[in-house]
């Protein structure tokens, strides 16, 4: 379950609401360059009838057909390890080039704002300000 925040760009001024640790069934990678976030599912794909096997998504086409329809995001079954290998990969580059990471949870700055992935949708500054603004429920 995410956090929601105002942010305010320290550098530009754009502000912008951000939803920082996904939800029930998906999280967040970030850029480690850009600050893209792309969304990702924590879990596997569900048959119809939920049973335990769910639905095998052991080819690069499949888990990309998965990927590209966030309807079928649920709480379903964990991926194998197979699966994980292949969503990892198709998730592992931003449309930059730069290499995407799981995103962090905490957005408050640690050392200084260098440090942080997250940037400004306008300008791509990481000098940002998050006030947190409410739980975001999927
Ligand atoms: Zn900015
Ligand atoms: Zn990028």
């Amino acid at each position: 379950m995410g956090q929601m925040y105002d942010v305010t760009c320290g550098a530009c001024g754009h502000c912008f609401e951000q939803a920082v640790g996904g939800g029930w069934s998906w999280y967040n990678k970030i850029c480690k360059d850009c600050g893209t976030l792309r969304p990702v599912p924590r879990n596997a794909m569900w048959t119809e009838d939920q049973n335990e096997q769910g639905i095998a998504l052991a080819t690069p086409e499949a888990m990309q057909a998965y990927l590209n329809d966030r309807s079928l995001w649920r709480r379903g079954p964990g991926f194998s390890d197979r699966e994980y290998e292949i969503l990892s990969a198709l998730t592992a580059r931003c449309t930059c080039g730069g290499e995407m990471v799981m995103e962090p949870a905490d957005v408050m700055p640690q050392e200084s704002n260098a440090k942080r992935l997250h940037r400004c949708p306008e300008c791509r500054s990481n000098e940002l300000n998050f006030i947190p603004s409410g739980l975001l429920f999927d």
